[in-house]
């Protein structure tokens, strides 16, 4: 089951999915979430992102 990491709501489509640019854990958005640029914390080492 994939979440998204801002909002913890299940995604099924109309997400997106990118590394971490400090650890490369993978770290999936849902489209709404991005539309309203919200932050993201990354699961594996916390580094905050827009
Ligand atoms: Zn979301
Ligand atoms: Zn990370």
């Amino acid at each position: 089951m994939l979440k998204c990491v801002s909002c913890k709501r299940e995604v099924t489509d109309n997400y997106i999915k990118f590394k971490c640019p400090n650890c490369g854990r993978e770290i999936i958005r849902c489209h709404n979430c991005r539309e309203i640029a919200a932050r993201y914390t990354c699961p594996e080492c916390g580094l905050e992102g827009p």
